[in-house]
């Protein structure tokens, strides 16, 4: 593998490709790294090569006349790669692919960064190292270089060695122990010394599933995953606090109907079923429907009572187990006396809003959502019951936005159809809420 980097700084790299693996790699002729001054083909007098930003803005920006001009030269240049804070994501998968090739090159950028049109009319492709900025593209570039390198064969050791690593099956790695059996009264665990492949196989596919699920739960959704592993997940503990500090509340008042007027909606029976569903599946703590209608409310309670205590309930238990969630109000102040009152301290409402702006009739100067972030409230969660409030019709009215303490970022969907059913959003929210958060 051919490595050609584009930097101001070559002795940058120096140390790093002059110590353990790398040297040795070089040595054996496994890989072998160019470096090139993009400096060294500034036709200017001082041989300056970047200039002031337009448009304003401190900092400076590389130009990019001297950078063509060394990329020019490079014979054998491969995928070339231009490192950037704006990239895609340097992972595993990436580096798995580049170590296919037979060399890259790697443009390392500094300052501001390196005007656009360069890594437009070379084509380069951005990646990025971590989410964080750094001085120079050169640290990102050896974080490339050796994810890339140690996947060419013969770098490493055993040939299969990179395949049981972290990120190789989309999870992070189980844990690593070596002698002292016993270190500051910590033990290895028991199956790791049992000698049983097996036992051990298993030990450690479940401690890279736990590993991922705290520290990583984004990565579950892209790893491939056997029904073991959806099992042993289910089984693992979560603690009920997160779920258990959740509460629903569906209003049917005041709620817009399509003029943009506050009314009152009927209930929807299956909104109840499935909003009490999705709540007993996340183990939520109570799910409050709100109408001020009497006979609204007489209605659902008698569904209610049908589903949980009577013929409908007894026959299906595990619909009974999730109508029990359910629970008639009057309409939000009811609502938020009855969660004060179950967790012992007032909930934090929190609103829900399909639409970026409210009250629709004041057009000229129409006041824009400042939205909540999901993991903001998922915060709250830990410290206080959550009132989660959604509306029916054609959402929540005016009124109840602008008292409650939030209004949660919206579920935003892919077209300017906007008309997701309030049962659908319950659900796609309380997911973002709870789902893999430990
Ligand atoms: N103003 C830029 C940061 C410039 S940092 C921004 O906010 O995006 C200067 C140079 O360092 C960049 O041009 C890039 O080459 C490199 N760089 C900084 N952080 C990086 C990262 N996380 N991954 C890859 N390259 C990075």
């Amino acid at each position: 593998m051919r490595f050609t980097v584009l930097t101001l700084f070559p002795e940058f790299f120096a140390g790093p490709l002059s110590c353990a693996q790398m040297a040795r790699a070089r040595e054996a002729g496994l890989i072998d790294v160019a470096l090139v001054n993009p400096r060294d083909f500034s036709n200017n007098r001082h041989q300056h090569v970047d200039d002031r930003p337009y448009g304003g803005g401190p900092g400076m920006v590389m130009q990019p006349e001297p950078l063509a001009s060394a990329l020019a030269t490079v014979p054998e240049p491969g995928r070339r790669i231009v490192l950037t804070p704006s990239g895609a994501p340097l992972t595993q998968a990436l580096a798995r692919e580049l170590a296919q090739e037979n060399a890259l090159t790697l443009v390392c950028g500094r300052y501001e960064g390196i005007d656009e049109r360069l890594l437009e009319s070379e084509g380069l492709e951005p990646v990025c190292v971590g989410q964080a900025v750094l001085n120079g593209g050169e640290a990102a570039a050896l974080c490339l270089m050796e994810a890339v390198a140690r996947l060419v064969p013969g770098f490493m050791g055993k040939e299969e060695s990179g395949f049981d690593e972290s990120f190789s099956a989309g999870l992070i790695e189980y844990p690593h122990y070596t002698r002292p059996e016993v270190y500051q009264s910590l033990e290895v665990p028991e199956t790791l010394r049992s000698g049983s492949h097996a036992r051990i196989a298993k030990w450690r596919r479940e401690a890279s599933l736990l590993r991922t699920l705290e520290r990583r739960p984004e990565l579950l959704q892209e790893a491939p995953l056997d029904g073991a592993d959806y099992n042993f997940l289910r089984a693992v503990e979560k603690p009920a606090a997160l779920g258990r500090s959740l509460f629903l509340c569906l209003l049917h008042h005041p709620v817009l109907d399509k003029a943009g007027k506050p009314g009152t909606v009927s209930l929807t029976n299956l909104d109840i079923h499935d909003m009490c569903r999705v709540s007993r599946t996340y183990e939520l703590a109570g799910v409050l429907l709100a109408t001020p209608l009497e006979d609204q409310r007489e209605l659902g309670q008698r569904l209610l009572t049908h589903w949980t205590d009577g013929a409908g309930g007894r026959a299906n238990p595990d619909r009974a187990q999730a109508l029990r969630l359910g629970r008639m109000v009057q309409g939000l102040d009811e609502a938020i006396g009855w969660v004060t009152g179950q967790a012992g301290r007032a909930p934090k409402v929190v609103a829900t809003c399909a639409r970026t702006s409210y009250r629709p009739g004041r057009s000229r100067k129409e006041r824009l959502i400042a939205f909540t972030p999901v993991p903001t409230v998922r915060g709250w969660l830990r410290e206080d019951p959550v009132l989660l409030v959604l509306g029916t019709g054609h959402g929540l009215a005016p009124a109840v936005l602008e008292r409650a303490d939030a209004i949660v970022s919206p579920v935003r969907g892919f077209s300017a159809y906007n008309h997701l059913p309030v049962r659908a959003a319950a659900a796609i929210l309380v997911d973002r809420l709870l789902g893999d958060a430990l």
